[in-house]
């Protein structure tokens, strides 16, 4: 499996498999498919409500947990302690544990909202004691993630942001670089919005390769050095999104790709006011 090298050394799968809205009563076999098919990291969140099915899977597989690569993500803390470093201390523990882990691979911080700062003092704390190997964010914008930059003691190794061929995040995935911030995507397919794997550059382009929409979206992706966790629950589907190494896209094509950029989310703004209060006031505790 290729590899990126995060900004502290740590390496991390180019693909992994995400799990948010699989239905939980089949998470813990979709995982188990997973992992047979050959995925070795896994992107789940306190969120998502499926922590416990993951770990289950995990512990199914035999697998020596050196081999494997688990991402999961602390959702807005709201203090009840008084403290949002302790509640994030807290949390990352109820995570690690419904996880049956004793360390995490990679711990982001899920939405810019509410007193993040606290929560990435007690990350850094966590991550320099050795339970987390490399700390991020996600869906920060450039400014936000620039400003947690330059007043915090280590950087975020990554930034897990909606990224697809119709949002590419260009000046964002830029600024990453410079800044040394792996980019890591959510919704690589966009959730099959815009009728996406209908859509007509990308039909032709998988035609010209024998691929599917899917494998060319993917291998566009990982091309622009873009990490990738796609979700299915279909081992067919699994097994496919994982068969991108033996094509590559060539420079018109992904020139063609560029081109169905709308620079708009699809799904939802992260400064829009409703959105921000509707997303605070969520509790997962
Ligand atoms: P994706 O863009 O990965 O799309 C998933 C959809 O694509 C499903 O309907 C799936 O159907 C279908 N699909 C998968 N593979 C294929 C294929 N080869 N051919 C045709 N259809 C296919 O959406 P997600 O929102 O799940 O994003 C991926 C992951 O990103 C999440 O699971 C989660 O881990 C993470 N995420 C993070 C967010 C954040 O805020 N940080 C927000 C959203 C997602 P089926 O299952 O039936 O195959």
């Amino acid at each position: 499996m290729k590899t990126v090298r995060l900004n502290n050394g740590v390496t991390m799968p180019i693909i992994g498999f995400g799990v948010f809205q699989i239905p939980l009563e089949e998470t813990q076999a979709a995982v188990e498919a997973a992992l047979e098919a050959g995925y070795r990291h896994l992107d789940t969140a306190a969120s998502y409500g499926n922590e416990e099915a993951v770990g289950a899977a995990i512990a199914a597989s035999g697998l020596p947990r050196d081999d494997l690569f688990v991402t999961t993500k602390l959702w807005i803390q709201h203090a009840p302690t008084g403290s949002v470093e302790d509640d994030t201390k807290r949390a990352f523990d109820t995570s690690l544990r419904r996880l049956g882990l004793d360390h995490l691979d990679l711990y982001l911080i899920h939405q810019p909202l509410g007193d993040y700062y606290s929560e990435w003092r007690a990350m850094q704390q966590l991550h320099t004691e050795g339970r987390i190997r490399a700390i991020g964010v996600s869906n920060f914008h450039s400014d936000r993630l620039v400003d947690l930059i330059d007043h915090n003691e280590i950087p975020p190794a990554v930034n897990q942001i909606e990224t697809h061929p119709f949002h590419q995040r260009v000046a964002d995935h830029e600024l990453m670089r410079e800044r040394g911030v792996q980019i890591e995507s959510w919704g690589p397919f966009a959730e099959g919005r815009n009728d996406l794997f209908t859509d007509p550059v990308l039909s032709a382009i998988a035609e010209a390769h024998a691929t599917s929409v899917a494998q060319v979206v993917l291998r566009w992706l990982i091309q622009r050095d873009v990490v990738v966790i796609p979700k299915s629950v279909r081992p067919d589907r699994m097994a496919q999104n994982l068969d991108i190494f033996d094509f590559a896209l060539t420079d018109d094509q992904m020139k063609q790709i560029a081109s169905l950029d709308t620079g708009a989310s699809l799904f939802f703004d992260h400064r829009d006011p409703a959105m921000v209060s509707r997303l605070g006031g969520r509790r997962t505790d």
